[in-house]
């Protein structure tokens, strides 16, 4: 029953979005104008709940809830109540994806609830920064947000996203506040998914420069932590934390992928960065369910590709792909 691709990789990892909506409109995520689905077209909470067991009977032990922004979905909170009665019963871990704009709200409930860490979304501290790169001045809250998860007893992890010319600059003075808070950061090459305004070329910072620059300011060693996931880590001397780098660009890590991701209309992407697509929708609203599921999870293994292969070459270039991450679901 477990999920094992042509590849031999076993699949542990679901990452399941909850709404393609969003509180913000990142600039290398999705256009201003974004168009979203109508409801009447995303799973709804009973689907979802019936879909992320069907995968925990098939081995998978960690689930992480995402978008979108997960918060924004009104039924949210009892996804997370009722995926956190699995913890324990073959669900290691619950967590979510968020911007944080709505975590003061929701902090204490997903602490309730069984989550343990969760992943910040956090590309600036500079206020005019945030403002133009998310089209909203949510700064504030955000930060408001952290810390009131923080105060709920959630770990939190900071994902930045490098952006040449945008928050390039601020990069080391972004490590040295997460380590000083007690948080790990990430950062993570931005990827040619959807089309936006800009052009991706002149988004794009490759870590390897990042990591250069930022060792102008830091004495950076390699570490042997794994979190189980694409990033690979150093330990920071001066500040004592831990710093991550995601390389889909720069370092490709498919070989030992671990996860699917789950759109929140049931398509199952066996790549983030591949067009393969399994319909669960489908199969979870046909008359024999438990068939159709099985035969759509088996053929998903089958088709799971070894690799991506998106790069960002040149000005000008059209997207790898059409669907956004915020579609997918990052
Ligand atoms: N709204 C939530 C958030 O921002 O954390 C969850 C969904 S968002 C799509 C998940 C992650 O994907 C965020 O860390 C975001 O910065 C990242 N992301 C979005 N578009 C991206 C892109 N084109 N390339 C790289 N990362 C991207
Ligand atoms: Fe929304 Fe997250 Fe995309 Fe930003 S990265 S627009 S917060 S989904």
């Amino acid at each position: 029953m477990s999920l094992v691709d042509q590849f031999q990789r076993r699949i542990t990892y679901l990452r399941l979005s909850v709404t393609d909506r969003c509180d913000l409109r990142c600039t290398y995520c999705m256009p201003e104008r974004q168009t979203f689905l109508p409801r009447s077209e995303v799973l709804s909470l009973e689907e979802l709940h019936r879909l992320a067991l069907a995968f925990i009977d098939r081995g998978v032990t960690r689930i992480r809830l995402t978008g979108g922004e997960p918060l924004v979905r009104r039924d949210m909170i009892e996804l997370v109540q009722a995926l956190g009665r699995k913890l324990g019963d073959g669900l290691e871990e619950l967590t979510l994806t968020t911007n944080g704009m709505q975590l003061a709200a929701h902090a204490d409930a997903l602490a309730a609830a069984g989550v343990k860490r969760i992943n910040v979304s956090l590309d600036t501290l500079d206020r005019a920064t945030f403002q133009r790169l998310a089209r909203r001045d949510g700064l504030a809250q955000v930060l408001e947000g952290i810390a009131a998860a923080r105060a709920a007893g959630l770990k939190v992890k900071l994902n930045t996203v490098a952006l040449k010319g945008v928050n390039e600059g601020e990069i080391p003075a972004l490590v040295a506040w997460a380590h000083e808070q007690g948080m790990d950061l990430t950062l993570i090459e931005v990827m040619p998914l959807g089309a936006v305004e800009a052009d991706r070329f002149d988004q794009y910072l490759p870590l390897p420069q990042v990591r250069a620059a930022l060792e102008r300011h830091f004495t950076l060693t390699p570490s042997a932590h794994r979190t189980g996931g694409p990033a690979r880590y150093v330990d920071v001397a001066e500040t004592g934390g831990r710093l991550g780098f995601i390389t889909p660009l720069t370092g490709n890590f498919c070989d030992g992928c671990n996860r699917v991701r789950v759109t929140t209309t049931g398509q199952l992407h066996p790549c983030l960065g591949g067009s393969e697509m399994v319909d669960l929708r489908a199969a979870l609203r046909s008359t024999d369910a438990d068939t159709a599921l099985e035969t759509a999870l088996n053929r998903a293994m089958a088709i799971k590709p070894e690799r991506h292969h998106f790069a960002i070459g040149g000005k000008g270039e059209a997207p790898a792909l059409a669907r956004h991450m915020s579609v997918t679901g990052g």
